[in-house]
């Protein structure tokens, strides 16, 4: 699951072409034309990885970068560029950007880039999950929606992990009973229960969905199927 991409560029051709080369390739797509609005996307929509221009009105990519970072924010981070002379700015200011690609580039080449960097980020990130507003740090049992951390029982906790591992894969009753309380053949009451708990605590973006007649997924669209 590629997940979603939070792209800041201020040229609407480069902007659509960039957006369409990342749907095909799976990806979720937020543009932003200015560097104040993708900061505040990066940092209430926890993307995957955020692709950031450069030259942008406002705040410049640079400092979008800068101010994650200073958040404490490890999203990892494409920059684009047009100008050698940024290119020096990037490295010479060590922010914990992935890579960058100069302009004119091609889109192929973002976006394998754009897999590299990923590559590359998941040893650091192989304990946190992300799905929508919400993640999992595993490590540390902690949640958050958005920006807001969220409190959970154990087991709402270990149900929640559990889904967001294998997004999109329906599971039955049954086997998240088995999977997440040790034991199977109780009821699925429990799980409805639970699930409606979570709902509760996460909130509107709970991307937990009720697959009818069957279980549940964790799927950023939330709801019922
Ligand atoms: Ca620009």
């Amino acid at each position: 699951m590629p997940g979603l991409v939070v792209l800041a560029e201020d040229d609407p051709a480069v902007s659509s072409l960039v957006r369409l080369y990342l749907t095909r390739d799976g990806f979720g797509v937020e543009a932003h034309a200015d560097g104040a609005a993708a900061l505040q996307a990066v940092l209430t929509r926890r993307p995957v990885a955020a692709i950031l221009d450069i030259g942008l009105p406002g705040l410049d990519g640079i400092e979008v970068c800068r101010r994650l970072r200073e958040r404490g924010d490890r999203t990892p981070v494409l920059f684009v560029t047009a100008r050698d002379d940024e290119v020096d700015r990037i490295l010479g200011l060590e922010l914990g950007a992935d890579d960058y690609v100069t302009k004119p580039f091609s889109p192929r080449e973002l976006v394998a880039r754009l897999h590299a960097v990923l590559r590359r980020a998941r040893p650091v990130d192989d304990d946190l999950l992300r799905l929508g507003p919400v993640s999992v740090d595993v490590t540390r049992r902690r949640v958050y929606a958005g920006e807001d951390e969220v409190h959970l029982t154990p087991t709402e906790f270990d149900l929640l992990a559990h889904l967001l591992r294998t997004p999109g894969r329906v599971w039955t009753r049954d086997e998240l009973l088995s999977a997440v309380w040790g034991y199977g053949g109780g009821s699925g009451r429990t799980v409805d229960v639970h699930v409606a708990q979570l709902r509760g605590k996460l909130g509107a973006g709970a991307p937990l969905r009720t697959v009818r007649g069957v279980g549940y997924a964790a799927d950023e669209r939330g709801g019922d199927l």
